[in-house]
């Protein structure tokens, strides 16, 4: 057993945590003032090769994969991320987590060599599509439909909650192609932004990660090649069960980010604000705080290299892979609000970080399964069921 990154790890986290430092700092007020995302952000982590952790060599990815480091790769770096920028944060962690991750895993041939060099280059910044207005935990129910039409699918619905939809190049979208089964009539495509019949609705506004837009994606009668299918006909389901085990442990990476976020500032506010004529750090009820802070976020950490690891190996993680978003998210909610309470009254105002790391932590415990769905994945893995 080692509790030491490698070499490799340890270089990158070195270069993630320098990058995000310089280059986010500022900008995450920004972006969260302006309710908009900076494409050059995702540039200048792409010239860095953020955005290629997780693709294989002979398409552009930087090696990680062979090395079954990819999801360690992606956690440690989107730790580091989201300790300064939450919406930075899951752009990220949907390119490569979901997006790159299941066209890896699951793509042809044809379409990998076709289409992850963009991804890893960042010419091209992916998505994900799951959700519906009216399927969100019941993921199964989808109703958003693809018809076989010659050597083509003719795509019709929408889809909700879009993360990076108004901005991506390319899409992973999952459609129902047999309404005689549920999950089992589901199917995966690969739908490119200029394809005709997709349009991007409504922009949500949202109470966090407000510098990462949501939205809805529209398909009327949007044609794409058959080629384009990932995966079997009926195989989509699985597949995008699959790719959120790998997914839940970049979120958890970014709760973990923001909770550390949360306690850094707290850390040092707490030194700098003197009450009673000493700092509030000498109080014993503000270092139970920083203290509980420290052992959670370790704790957490902890988790989520074992679940990356075992991902990274090959072996079932959907259990270990819960249990660390789970723990990570709630960690990092009561890291950012304690951090709020630290603060006092400057806590609430908006001249200070951790009014939004407040706001961007409570995401972590809905996206990509909601607290009670991590719950369930775990008593089943229990029980055996
Ligand atoms: C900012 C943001 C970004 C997102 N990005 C994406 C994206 O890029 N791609 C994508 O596909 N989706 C995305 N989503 C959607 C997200 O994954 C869903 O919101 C989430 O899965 C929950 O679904 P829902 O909102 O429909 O809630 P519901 O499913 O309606 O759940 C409501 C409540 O009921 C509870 N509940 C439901 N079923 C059960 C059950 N069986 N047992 C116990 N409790 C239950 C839930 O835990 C929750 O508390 C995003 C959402 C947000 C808010």
């Amino acid at each position: 057993m080692d509790f030491e990154l490698n070499e490799e790890l340890s270089m990158l986290r070195q270069t993630a945590r320098e990058f995000a430092a310089s280059e986010l700092k500022a900008k995450a007020r920004e972006m969260d003032k302006a309710e908009e995302f900076d494409r050059s952000v995702f540039q200048k982590m792409a010239e860095i090769g953020l955005t290629a952790l997780t693709i294989p060599e002979q398409y552009g990815g930087s090696g990680f994969y062979e090395g079954k480091m990819a999801n360690q790769a992606a956690s440690i770096t989107l730790e580091e991320i989201n300790r300064w920028c939450a919406s930075t944060g899951v752009t990220l962690s949907v390119h490569m987590s979901l997006f790159s991750s299941l066209l890896t895993k699951y793509g042809s041939d044809e379409l990998k060599a076709r289409v992850l060099p963009k991804v890893a280059s960042g010419e091209w910044l992916g998505a994900y599509c799951l959700s519906e207005a009216g399927s969100g935990t019941d993921a199964g129910s989808l109703v958003c439909e693809a018809k076989k039409d010659g050597d083509e699918y003719v795509l019709n619905g929408s889809k909700l909650w879009i993360t990076s939809a108004p901005y991506a190049d390319v899409f992973i979208v999952m459609a129902r192609t047999s309404h005689e089964h549920k999950t089992r009539g589901i199917t995966s495509f690969l739908v490119e932004r200029d394809r005709k019949g997709i349009s991007i609705g409504k922009k949500e506004k949202k109470m966090g990660i407000r510098g990462s837009a949501t939205s809805e994606v529209l398909f009327e009668d949007c044609r794409i090649p058959a080629a384009n299918r990932i995966g079997d006909e009926g195989k989509g389901f699985g597949i995008a069960l699959d790719t959120l085990d790998g997914g839940r442990i970049g979120i958890a990476a970014q709760a973990i980010g923001i909770g550390r976020a949360s306690m850094e500032d707290a850390t040092e506010y707490s030194k700098a604000r003197e009450q009673f004529g000493k700092p509030i750090s000498s109080f014993q009820a503000v270092q139970w705080m920083l203290a509980e802070m420290a052992m959670k976020l370790d704790a957490a950490r902890l988790l989520i290299h074992r679940a990356a690891w075992l991902r990274d190996n090959g072996k079932p993680c959907a259990a270990e892979a819960a249990m660390a978003k789970l723990f990570a998210s709630e960690t990092a909610n009561k890291c950012a609000k304690d951090a709020v309470q630290i603060f006092g009254g400057n806590g609430y105002s908006k001249e200070y970080d951790v009014e939004r790391y407040f706001r961007d932590a409570k995401i972590t415990e809905i996206y990509e399964g909601t607290s009670q769905v991590q719950r369930i994945v775990i008593a089943r893995s229990l029980l055996g069921d």
